[in-house]
This record gives C-alpha cells, sequence and structure tokens, in this order.
C-alpha cells in the first residue's frame, strides 16, 4: 500500500509504523506508542490523518493516493456531495496525461500519497474523474485530504518557483537528505515556506465586524485578513490590518487556530480581537464595505470548511 517501501507488510498498521522506521519519520515513535496504549480506535484515528514526510527513496504504487493538481484544479469522481474521492494510482493507469514527475508527499489515512500535476489546462480527465475548482471542494475535504491538498499545492508552487537560484540564477537541484533544493554553483538553499497571514474576528459587543473584499462574489463577507510584514508580530499585524482597512483600533489579539490556506502558499493565524475605538471608513481600495452584524443577521459567509466561517461560528456559538 505505501509502494515497494513495505510491500511485504501483514497488516496496515504494521505497513505505517514500518514505513515511519524506514522514513525516519519522527511521529513513528508517537504512533507506536498509541497502538500499544490505545489498541485499534486509538490507531484508526491516528491513521485517518494527512503526515508530510520525506522519502525520496519511496516509488509509486497502484494503490497509492495520486493529487492530480493543474492550476486551481483537481482530479476527483464527478459531481461530488458528501465525499470527495481521490484518485489511486490504478485509476489513472490508463490516462496519457503529460504529467511532472510525480512527488512523494506523505501519507494519506494509511497509504502513501503522491503529487502528479498536470501543466496543460486543455488536458482532458480520464474517464470516470473531471476536474473540479480545489475551492469549491474545500467543504467536501476532511481534514485530512484538505491537509495533503494543501501539502501538494504548496509544494508544487516551490518546485516552480525555485528552479533556478535566487542569487546566481544556476539551475537548483533537489537535497537527498531533506525537502529542499540547493544551488550547486553558490551552495544557496530553499526550503518549502508558507507565508504566514492574519485572520481576525473584531467583536463589538454581541457584534462581529465583517467586510466586503472587491474581489468577492456579491454579497459575501468575511473577516478582515492580511499578510505579516517583514519585522512585524501577529499581534502588530492584526492592529495595522483592520485599521488599514476599516478605521477601527483594537485590542486584546487572542490566538484561536490556524489553516494552511494554498492558494498559492500561505499560513491563516486565526485571532480573536476586541474593538476599542473609531468608527468604520473603509479603504475603498481593497475593501468595498463593511459593518457590525448581530449573530441572529449574518450575510453570506465563506464556505464551512475555512478558517474564516471556523471563526465566525465559534462567535455564534458564544465561544
Ligand atoms: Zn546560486
Amino acid at each position: 500500500m505505501v509502494g515497494r517501501l513495505a510491500p511485504e507488510a501483514p497488516t496496515p498498521h504494521l505497513r505505517t509504523l514500518r514505513y515511519f522506521s524506514r522514513t525516519g519519520f519522527r511521529a513513528s515513535h508517537q504512533l507506536q506508542t498509541g497502538v500499544r496504549r490505545g489498541g485499534f480506535f486509538v490507531w484508526l484515528r491516528r491513521i485517518m490523518s494527512f503526515v508530510h514526510c520525506h522519502a525520496p527513496a519511496a516509488q509509486p504504487a497502484a494503490a497509492d493516493w495520486r493529487l492530480v493538481v493543474q492550476g486551481d484544479r483537481l482530479l476527483a469522481r464527478p459531481a461530488p456531495t458528501t465525499e470527495i474521492v481521490l484518485p489511486d494510482g490504478a485509476a489513472l493507469a490508463e490516462w496519457n496525461a503529460n504529467a511532472s514527475a510525480e512527488l512523494h508527499l506523505g501519507i494519506l489515512n494509511d497509504r502513501a500519497c503522491w503529487l502528479h500535476a498536470v501543466a496543460s489546462a486543455e488536458t482532458a480527465a480520464p474517464a470516470g474523474w473531471e476536474w473540479h475548482d480545489t475551492r469549491a471542494l474545500i467543504p467536501l475535504l476532511t481534514a485530512a485530504q484538505f491537509q495533503a491538498v494543501s501539502c501538494a499545492r504548496m509544494l508544487h508552487v516551490w518546485q516552480n518557483r525555485h528552479r533556478f537560484c535566487g542569487s546566481c540564477g544556476t539551475p537548483t537541484v533537489d537535497v537527498a537528505e531533506e525537502r529542499a533544493k540547493k544551488c550547486p554553483r553558490c551552495g544557496a538553499l530553499f526550503f518549502p515556506s508558507a507565508s504566514p497571514a492574519v485572520i481576525v474576528a473584531v467583536t463589538r459587543g454581541d457584534r462581529l465586524l465583517l467586510a466586503h473584499n472587491r474581489n468577492f462574489r456579491p454579497g459575501l463577507f468575511s473577516l478582515l485578513a492580511g499578510f505579516v510584514d517583514p519585522g512585524e508580530t501577529l499581534e502588530q499585524t492584526i492592529v495595522r490590518e483592520v485599521r488599514e482597512e476599516t478605521g477601527i483600533e483594537v485590542g486584546e489579539p487572542r490566538y484561536v487556530t490556524s489553516q494552511p490556506w494554498p492558494f498559492p502558499n500561505s499560513l491563516m493565524l486565526g485571532f480573536r480581537a476586541t474593538y476599542r475605538a473609531g468608527e468604520i471608513a473603509v479603504d475603498g481600495k481593497e475593501i468595498e464595505q463593511a459593518d457590525w452584524f448581530h449573530r441572529d443577521a449574518l450575510p453570506d459567509l465563506p464556505r464551512p470548511g475555512t478558517v474564516a466561517r471556523a471563526l465566525v461560528d465559534a462567535w455564534c456559538r458564544g465561544g
């Protein structure tokens, strides 16, 4: 199930443990401890997950997951309604797509998973499968699937953007020991990275600050968000972004949760903050409209599965 690394393993959890032990993955000890202490159900919860790992010796197998990425699209079963079915290698065996070399990502629900990047938007999906807008699939992806898709998209972007050294322009090469690219001329190293961005639920009594960004569809409102500037703390970013976009002063920023956001490579850090002063005055450039909303009269909100929606829902529940 995990390629040539463990073809003879007799049971799924032993396959997983052997895989981790051979790849030297640091969670191996935790996983084995969980199996011993908690038995099958603890093990089951643990395998319903995605774990990134660097395994340069791994070889793609037919039963391994394939995350087939083309631009902002992802290959999945047609018309998903309740759950997303992703292809494995066998499903793509007859597919004559001009894909780049497959990249090992990690373990998704006890099976190895690979990025299968397709360059051309003209490439037809294989029989029985369809291209879907990745953002539209988010509410239907499991947490583990979303993490795997995020990893695939972010590593794909990293690969594309670091084919050449940013210092001297020489073509880079992959580093065997870790997930990195290296310049053979000047020695510069390039690791995968995510751009930190904050998103904040600003409350004023029993009302929440929501804004309409000019890039949103009509009627959609969300929380304020922005990238962290060089030299800034997360708390400073929150105060600056809310001030710049709405003219509102906030205080008491409190971290709540985080989420990878692979469009193309952000890490969203979710906060709560409290109104301090000011009246709404939108910047008119990025933010076209903003207002305070009561939980009983909320506008059209971002999709479930996003950190924005999770923060709003938590506030609605009184959390
Ligand atoms: Zn260089």
